[in-house]
């Protein structure tokens, strides 16, 4: 192991989002998502998500059992002043503590309706009423006041424990910044968090299943490593994730600079990108730095590689005066109907996917063609009762270079299989376009 000495002690997270809506799924708990990142950026580890619904013996528990497992818990949801808001009751009820009334809470809630030039309702009296000995966290744009608390509990060993808890409306935009105003600056300020944060270092790779790369980096992936390295797979691009809390962006390049040197030892030509790019970005960028021309044919496969490589060229993103791409013309989709009837056959379709590529760069304008087939087609794949496959056919035509080609087959979900097979193609390339 290297490096261990930036680790400090570190504070850990639970996150409970309250409400009918979350649990049953009718909306999204989109501020667990967020609170997580924020919190990890303080170098605060998130252990765990709840979510409850809008239950007082529910709420009571999921506080309970937070408090007694994490030292910060952020909780957002059940403020409101209607009967089924329940987070402030349940807070007092679960550490044993009075609900008071805080006459500056009222006077804020009185001063917002009296702004809005409507009487309060006495519901809303409710929202001043805070646990004793908690703080309040002012919602300068809404009625429901946040609610900081410290409580003493014993965590799963019977060891007494302390936890602080900051209750935080559900609406997120009040939620956000009530969290970046007050509970942020209280996290820094009183639990030393923010010192050091959580940076990350991602290397794309792709070619390779999972499992071949764990295989291919034995000792990275143990979990108690430092820096840690992490595995993600979605839509057929593998990202290994380095992460170490470090106070400095600097401190982090040199904790990182060997682990990140043994995965290029050990991918080689398979990690295609470091950072948050995707195959077709970093496909985009080698053709944009050779200035190339190229034509893309999809025969069977939708048109799938001809549009993940034009949204860059909309989004405008790596300055595009010099790119310019021929992406399914009428001719290209012409000369593509002609081919279907070979797509059985792939030697006879390599043939006439080479022919098809050669002759686009000998008659477009181009420099390069890269001409795909597969067979079934995706069509005929998503319809098809077995196991999804298909056999992929790749020929890139390059001017004054033989052409190349591979096939493959490849399975997988159908909705995976489409991302798959336009990214083996834009790997293709790029192998393909590295070989000079
Ligand atoms: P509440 O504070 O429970 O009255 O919630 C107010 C509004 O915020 C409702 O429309 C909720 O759907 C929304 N909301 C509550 N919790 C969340 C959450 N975790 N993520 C996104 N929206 C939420
Ligand atoms: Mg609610």
């Amino acid at each position: 192991m290297e490096n261990t000495s930036f680790v400090a002690a570190e504070l850990t997270a639970e996150i409970l989002s309250i409400g009918d809506e979350l649990a049953s799924g009718q909306r999204l708990d989109t501020n667990s998502q967020w609170i997580s990142q924020q919190l990890m950026d303080l170098g605060i580890r998130v252990c765990f998500h709840t979510t409850v619904g809008d239950v007082f013996e529910d709420n009571l528990i999921a506080l309970r059992t937070a408090a007694s497992r994490t030292d910060v818990v952020v909780i957002t949801g059940g403020l409101g002043p209607t009967a089924d808001d329940l987070t402030r009751e349940a807070m007092a009820e679960a550490f044993d503590l009075p609900l008071e009334l805080r006459e500056e809470a009222l006077l804020h809630i009185e001063a917002l309706f009296a702004l809005r030039k409507r009487p309060m309702p006495e519901r809303n009296r409710v929202q001043a009423m805070f646990p004793r000995s908690s703080a309040i966290i002012p919602n300068p744009h809404g009625t429901a006041p946040g609610i900081d608390l410290q409580v003493s509990v014993h965590d799963a060993s019977q060891r007494l424990r302390t936890s602080r808890l900051f209750a935080l409306p559900g609406v997120p935009a009040e939620m956000r910044e009530m969290f970046s105003s007050s509970v942020q600056p209280s996290l820094i300020r009183g639990l030393g968090a923010g010192a050091t944060r959580w940076r990350y270092h991602s290397m794309k790779v792709f070619g390779i299943g999972e499992s071949d790369v764990e295989k291919l980096l034995p000792d990275l992936i143990a979990r108690d490593r430092e820096p840690r390295v992490g595995i993600t797979v979605s839509k057929a691009t593998i990202t290994l994730r380095i992460a170490a809390r470090c106070a400095e962006e600097e401190e982090f390049q040199s904790v990182i600079a060997s682990t990140v040197e043994q995965v290029r030892g050990a991918l080689g030509n398979l990690v295609f990108a470091e950072g948050e790019l995707d195959l077709h970005h970093a496909v985009h960028r080698n053709l944009e730095a050779s200035n190339v021309r190229l034509g893309v044919v999809e025969v069977g496969a939708s048109n799938r590689i001809g549009q993940m490589l034009s949204t860059l060229q909309r989004s405008g993103g790596y300055g595009l005066r010099t790119a310019r791409w021929l992406a399914s013309t009428a001719e290209l989709r012409a000369a593509a109907d002609g081919l279907k009837c070979s797509l059985q056959d792939t030697d006879a379709l390599t043939g006439s996917l080479a022919a098809l590529a050669e002759s686009m760069v000998a008659t477009q304008e181009l420099d390069a063609c890269l001409a795909v087939g597969i067979y079934p087609t995706l069509e005929e794949v998503e319809q098809a009762a077995l196991l999804p496959h298909a056999d992929f056919t790749m020929c890139l035509a390059r001017k004054k270079r033989p052409t190349k080609s591979n096939t493959i087959t490849l399975g997988g979900h159908p909705e995976v299989l489409y991302h798959r097979l336009a990214k083996t193609a834009l790997n293709f390339l790029r192998i393909e376009s590295l070989r000079d």
